[in-house]
């Protein structure tokens, strides 16, 4: 049988309506920002493969790290043993996260990251006396992952409704997306921010944490905000004694053109999740970082005070070589001024993509540009998502819109010439599916 017949009667892709859906594209390599299917087609990865992957696919330095690790030390019980990669890992990113975000808690994947900080926030404020304090807000539109904490943290996205009997209650704020021009960003900061007035005024006491994606929410069509928003975010709840977790699974590692965003918002959260770009998209782990007070909080003379929390696989040494490996091509290949070129290409493309009728707010975080198509249904399950990106994959670019929302978030390999043949290819197909509509 075929690949793609086996595939056809035996496995569940997620996020798919396998009812009439496309046949999945059958990849047999990668290499840097390309795939190469088993037909021998190429195909540029523009969107780094669910936005885990940073140097380019099958990156030699990380490729030999993990066989290295793997005939070392594949894996051990994280409970009571620990390993260099984890300690070298940690102490790494303790350095490179800003203020006192120094204690690394490991999980498996972006949703678990969310599970392990919404446990802290909670668990961290009971040890500190206040029990009460269990509420989350969340922003409109926030999206955290498929578990059913990080659903419940995410319920405003609008995925999960069949599951909203297991989901627990969220405060949702209103979340100012913007992009340039807009003429009443100023005005949707201000109601945002009296919204978390109003709730902190409200119900105060019982606040536990505030759960946002600084700067671009992803899932939900990359949502731009203003950093000076985050800003004004984070010092009210913080004084307001709400934990505040940023949710940079998506935009760490440097996509908003800064290695984590929180830098460019200028804040230290009390809770910071990673996972995606953490082991340069080679394989799933996930971290959740707090700051010394938050670890603090859970040391005393009973086990009921500590974090009863942790996966089979917590800190896989795989991983944590992985990253580490990744981590070090940022500094030898200097990619964060591979990440200035590619956010300097995407705003010299933009009138490019502006000229483009029935496109609208064309918007640019780092290496994340985005726009939507206007004049048909919005949201994620509008239908021109799916014909552009059958429409794109003909034209050997993987690019999958959310929704009416086209966005490219490219591997950091990727060069000026490929960045060309995505921009011109996607203005060529966009003027043919959209002329077909008329
Ligand atoms: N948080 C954000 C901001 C995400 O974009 C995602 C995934 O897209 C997640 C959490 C969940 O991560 P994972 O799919 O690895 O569980």
């Amino acid at each position: 049988m075929s690949l793609l017949a086996q595939d056809r009667r035996h496995v569940w892709h997620p996020f798919t309506q396998h009812l009439g859906a496309a046949d999945p594209l059958p990849i047999a390599s990668a290499r840097g920002a390309e795939l190469f299917t088993t037909d021998g087609r190429r195909i540029l990865d523009l969107i780094s493969s669910w936005w885990v992957n940073l140097h380019g696919h099958c990156h030699p330095t990380i490729a030999s790290a993990i066989a290295r690790q793997a005939e070392t030390l594949e894996q051990v019980i994280f409970a009571g043993c620990t390993h260099a990669p984890a300690v070298e890992l940690a102490t790494r990113l303790a350095t490179l996260l800003p203020g006192d975000l120094n204690r690394v808690f490991f999980s498996d994947d972006g949703s678990t990251a969310v599970e392990a900080a919404l446990k802290m926030a909670l668990h961290a404020h009971a040890n500190r006396g206040e029990p009460q304090r269990q509420r989350l807000i969340a922003f409109d539109g926030g999206y955290h992952g498929d578990t059913v904490g990080a659903m419940a943290a995410g319920q405003a996205s609008g995925f999960f409704t069949p599951y909203q009997a297991l989901l627990f209650p969220v405060h949702t704020l209103p979340y100012p997306a913007t992009w340039p021009g807009d003429a009443a960003v100023e005005q949707k900061e201000a109601a945002a921010l009296a919204a978390l007035e109003q709730l902190i005024a409200r119900e105060g006491p019982t606040l536990a944490a505030l759960i946002i994606e600084p700067l671009v929410q992803g899932a939900s069509g990359m949502r731009m905000c203003r950093p000076a928003f985050v800003q004004e975010v984070v010092t009210r709840a913080q004084a307001a004694g709400i934990l505040v977790i940023f949710d940079e699974i998506m935009t760490g590692f440097g996509r908003t053109g800064t290695l984590f965003a929180c830098e460019q918002v200028g804040v230290v959260p009390d809770m910071i999740c990673l996972s995606k770009g953490l082991t340069g998209g080679f394989l799933p782990m996930s971290v959740t970082v707090c700051r010394d007070s938050i670890y603090a909080a859970f040391l005393g003379p009973a086990f009921a005070q500590a974090l009863a929390h942790g996966h089979s696989y917590t800190a896989n040494p795989l991983g944590c070589a992985a990253a580490l490996a990744s981590l070090q091509v940022f500094e030898a290949e200097q990619t964060l001024a591979r990440i200035a070129a590619i956010a300097a290409a995407h705003a010299a493309a933009l009138p490019l993509l502006q000229a483009i009728p029935r496109t609208r707010r064309h918007r640019q975080c780092g290496t994340i540009l985005a726009f939507d198509i206007i004049g048909g249904e919005e949201g994620y399950g509008a239908a021109i998502g799916q014909r552009l990106q059958a429409a794109f994959r003909a034209r050997g670019l993987l690019i999958r819109p959310l929704g009416n929302v086209v966005y490219l978030l490219p591997p950091y390999c990727i060069s000026a010439a490929q960045l060309n043949e995505a921009y011109q290819g996607m203005v060529a197909v966009l003027q043919s599916v959209l002329a077909d509509q008329d």
